[in-house]
């Protein structure tokens, strides 16, 4: 599908087989694999500064990102004086997970996972519409990427002015441009690193601890580990990351079809392509007067007009690139734009051509976006606000008591997940004729009270014994049901369990 071109060793000159000569393609092919190192080495990229509408809507969403990911853990959301004030916030010592309202504890993380398989369907389809807008737009690979190219272009200057300094011998003047900018990159770097464990306790606490010097060894582990890759992926590694690191690439071809949405060269217009004089005739030529500033904006150094590439990330950099010239040539915009496959071929045969939206493939992960969210919002509006758990005694398993009566123990353990303290009563049923005991010192009755407080990792223990009638035991075991009822006698949690008794007689 896609192959390497003998003739560009760069990593980003990678062309469509339709491009490749295809008169002997066996030989072509050989020729090709002979011609190819083992080792491309890197040549670097040096994206030219643009501007237009696609520039500002990844301004925008950089923007966002960043801020979302930088300010979050400072973010206050009164919870009551005994839990974190922090709106998002994985407490670890608590064992806890708080996003604003919405607190979850470690035996609920199938939120999380249901979070994760939401955002994954959701990735779905906005692939099988709009093709790599993630990559594009939202990747965090591609927004610190974009910020540190910003940096770059603040303190190097823009494309000309990198390449020239590339090649500059090394001066003073260059050592302090360079130097200027890895700190510059460094200390986004650091901010970065700081930033992630802010969200691992309470921010401001964090913040004066690590500066402090009094921070756990984790929390220094994590700023040196985050600050580290985000430095190295996002200053040195850049387009390669995705080119050659990420999976995604390789398989998001799987959720598009031929009506999804990519970044294309309209080649129906654009060929044949050549410079242009200004006042000339454009008849029997297309509209594309190969400037190459398509290629010279290209944050991974491909050329678009090679068709849809393994590199190409989808973040339309390009169309700004190219509407700009054809402004400035006379000739309508739109040569590269957001197309489809089949919309390239209709019009190439001069057909019309009505994009789908809705299709089987968009229809399905629409479905699984809509059914993940409403599964999650159930499940979320059903929750308990409290927890039954059931240990049975397993020594011994039950007492034949002396009137016949059989005897098993059991530990409720009634965990209240509200931020306010509570009282429960406690409930036996699915066993007719058994009786539940709290044990207290003596036999007390079943009906008293559990009050559970609103602390963190409050959880009360009650020792119950039931005891059923022997000529009520139909065989060696039933089952039983433990449920906690709330001073308004709603059901609020319950447990299924096992009456075990002797083996009857034959
Ligand atoms: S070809 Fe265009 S859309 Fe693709 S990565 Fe390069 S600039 Fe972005
Ligand atoms: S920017 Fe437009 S006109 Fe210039 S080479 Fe690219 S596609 Fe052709």
């Amino acid at each position: 599908m896609f192959t390497r071109s003998a003739a560009d060793s760069s990593p980003g000159a990678v062309v469509n087989q339709s491009a490749v000569e295809p008169r002997d393609e066996a030989v072509s092919t050989r020729v090709q694999r002979a011609a190819l190192p083992l080792y491309v080495g890197r040549i670097k990229v040096h994206p030219k500064r643009v501007s237009g509408p696609y520039r500002g809507v990844k301004w925008l969403l950089l923007a966002v990102c960043l801020g979302v990911y930088y300010l979050l853990p400072w973010l206050r959301w009164d919870r009551g004086e005994r839990l974190p004030d922090q709106a998002v916030m994985i407490d670890l010592d608590g064992r806890r997970a708080y996003f604003f309202f919405i607190e979850i504890w470690p035996q609920e993380v199938y939120y999380i996972t249901g979070l994760l398989i939401l955002a994954a369907f959701g990735l779905f389809l906005a692939t099988a519409l709009f093709g790599r807008l993630w990559c594009g737009y939202a990747c965090p690979q591609t927004v610190w990427t974009d910020l540190f190219m910003a940096v770059e272009r603040l303190i190097e200057g823009d494309r000309a002015a990198r390449i020239r300094l590339d090649k500059e011998s090394p001066g003073a003047a260059k050592l302090a441009k360079r130097a200027a900018k890895h700190a510059a990159w460094l200390a986004i770097a650091a901010m970065t690193g700081g930033a992630w464990v802010m969200y691992f306790g309470d921010a401001p606490t964090m913040l004066a601890a690590l500066f402090k010097g009094e921070a756990s060894v984790e929390a220094y582990v994590f700023v040196g580990l985050f600050t580290a890759t985000t430095y190295l992926l996002a200053g040195w590694a850049r387009e390669q990351l995705c080119t050659y690191m990420c999976p995604w690439p390789r398989f998001q071809a799987a959720m598009q079809d031929e009506h999804s949405l990519t970044v294309s060269y309209r080649a129906w217009r654009g060929e044949p392509r050549g410079a242009h004089k200004a006042g000339t005739s454009w008849e029997g030529r297309g509209d594309c007067v190969d400037c190459k500033q398509c290629i010279a904006a290209c944050p991974t150094g491909i050329d678009i007009r090679d068709g849809q590439q393994l590199e190409c990330i989808g973040c339309g950099l390009c169309i700004d690139a190219c509407d700009e010239i054809m402004a400035k040539v006379g000739r309508p915009r739109g040569l590269v734009a957001f197309d489809t496959l089949a919309a390239l071929a209709a019009r190439a045969q001069g057909r019309k051509y009505r994009l789908p939206l809705v299709r089987a493939r968009t229809a399905l992960y629409a479905g699984l976006v809509l059914a993940t969210m409403a599964a999650m919002g159930v499940a979320l509006a059903l929750r308990s606000e409290a927890e039954l758990n059931v240990l049975r005694d397993r020594t011994p398993l039950f007492v034949t008591l002396s009137d016949g009566g059989v005897r098993n123990g059991y530990t409720l353990k009634v965990i209240n997940k509200t931020q306010a303290d509570r009282t429960y009563r406690l409930e036996l049923s699915g066993l007719p004729g058994a009786r539940m005991s709290v044990v207290g010192g003596e036999d007390a009755p079943a009906d008293r009270p559990v009050s559970v407080g609103a602390r963190l990792d409050s959880v009360e223990s009650v020792r119950v014994f039931v005891t059923l009638p022997g000529e009520r035991l139909a065989g060696e075991s039933a089952s039983v049901r433990f449920a906690l009822r709330d001073v308004r006698g709603r059901q609020v949690a319950a447990h299924d369990s096992v009456f075990l008794g002797p083996r009857p007689r034959p």
